[in-house]
């Protein structure tokens, strides 16, 4: 049975390693993040928003051509066409709900490729709620039109430039930020990590992406189960959202897939199911890059969203107990990928999205296994990236 238990644990990765500072906010959200959301008056509000303002339930499209190519029923968990282009708006209608109900009047966030800042910064327009978000330099440079977007809706930006100046060092400085003011601030984290109860959190918002993948497969195949669920993963949310009302049944099969980006063994990767060693990352014990003596390796992928040095703790379990098989894919098949998606479907996929697409060239299934692939963003954020690889290629 896969499921998180009192202090936060999957097994033996999670729990909540936090300073004392931050004790009593997150002890408070522990004892009442179930029972808010449990509310009737939450979900009401939660539903409403996620049909009217995200635009759910996102479509289940059987991809003819793709399955045709691979011999093999493909459906694609349509999340790009929500409001804001990816998965992360879920989970940031829900905390900002749960933020209103805490008292809080100021929101801070973190992000990689923007698309969570860009998802916060959405909400917070909608509630009327100050909105600060931390982002590494590197990647507002690497990913200006998010940052505009953020600007644009009214958030204030503000660069990480310690480290690498990517995700885990904006995630650093948010925490510092929750650190000086921890009573007037919410912090949504964007994805199913951090200090419980945030990943638990995470994906119960995330997890409507299953609730709705299981009527729709119904209807389409008269069966609620696929045989196969792909999906990528950074921190993890779009995956443990695919993954949720599925992870005791043990007929489905889930492929998590990372960022090899120039190859596992290159120095230059993200892979942390292969290359992480558990320890201890922002607030939560799990699978991370580290050396022999606990200094965080530097993550390395093409994509923003998924150069993330750790995995949320569930992910952890699902791989270390053998219940996920992990994938991980270079930054020159992902490339390829999006361009084949492209070119096949019509749909231009995230960059991160990209990466789950190039798994179905690495895993093993029969033909009539019912795959679905969790499109979890588009890739308009990343064109500048596929043209220049175009350009390189000198065709197209
Ligand atoms: C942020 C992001 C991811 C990675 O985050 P998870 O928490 O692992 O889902 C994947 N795809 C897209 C489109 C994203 O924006």
């Amino acid at each position: 049975m896969i499921a998180i238990d009192e202090r936060g644990y999957y097994g033996e990765f999670g729990g909540a390693f936090i300073p004392e500072m931050l004790h009593s906010n997150i002890e408070h959200l522990r004892k009442h993040y179930l029972e808010i959301i449990h509310d009737a008056s939450f979900q009401k509000e939660f539903q409403a928003l996620l049909k009217d303002y995200v635009g759910r339930p996102s479509p289940l499209y059987l991809a003819g051509r793709l399955s045709d190519h691979y011999n093999t029923p493909i459906y694609l968990k349509r999340e790009d066409l929500n409001h804001t282009g990816a998965h992360k708006i879920n989970n940031t209608i829900g905390q900002i709900i749960l933020a209103k109900r805490l008292g809080k009047t100021r929101i801070i966030a973190e992000t990689g490729a923007g698309q969570h800042g860009v998802a916060t910064a959405t909400v917070c327009a909608l509630m009327g709620i100050k909105c600060i978000v931390y982002m590494g330099a590197v990647d507002i440079e690497r990913q200006a039109p998010n940052v505009s977007r953020m600007r644009m809706l009214g958030a204030e930006v503000r660069p990480a430039t310690s480290g690498s100046k990517t995700l885990k060092d904006a995630t650093n400085e948010a925490i510092r930020d929750w650190i000086n003011n921890p009573v007037d601030t919410h912090y949504i984290i964007g994805s199913v990590v951090g200090p419980h109860p945030f990943p638990d959190m995470v994906a119960r918002f995330q997890s409507v992406i299953s609730e709705e993948m299981k009527w729709q497969l119904e209807e389409k195949t008269g069966k609620p189960n696929p045989d196969i669920i792909i999906a990528c993963v950074g921190g993890g949310s779009n995956a443990a959202g695919a993954y949720y009302h599925y992870l005791n049944e043990k007929d489905v099969r889930l492929v998590a897939v990372e960022a090899a980006g120039h190859g596992i063994n290159s120095g230059e990767s993200a892979a942390t199911s292969v290359l992480g060693t558990k320890g201890i990352i922002h607030g939560s014990r799990t699978l991370l890059m580290q050396t022999d003596d606990g200094q965080i390796v530097e993550p390395y992928s093409i994509s923003a969203g998924l150069d993330y040095p750790g995995i949320g703790p569930m992910h952890a379990h699902l791989i270390d107990s053998g219940r996920a098989e992990a994938v991980s894919v270079t930054d020159e098949d992902a490339l390829k990928s999006a361009f084949f998606l492209s070119r096949l479907e019509g749909i231009i996929p995230a960059l991160e999205t990209a990466h789950a697409f190039s798994a179905l060239d690495k895993i093993k299934y029969e033909s009539g296994d019912v795959i679905v692939v969790n499109l979890s963003g588009r890739g308009d954020k990343d064109l500048a990236t596929y043209i220049k690889y175009l350009d390189k290629l000198g065709n197209g």
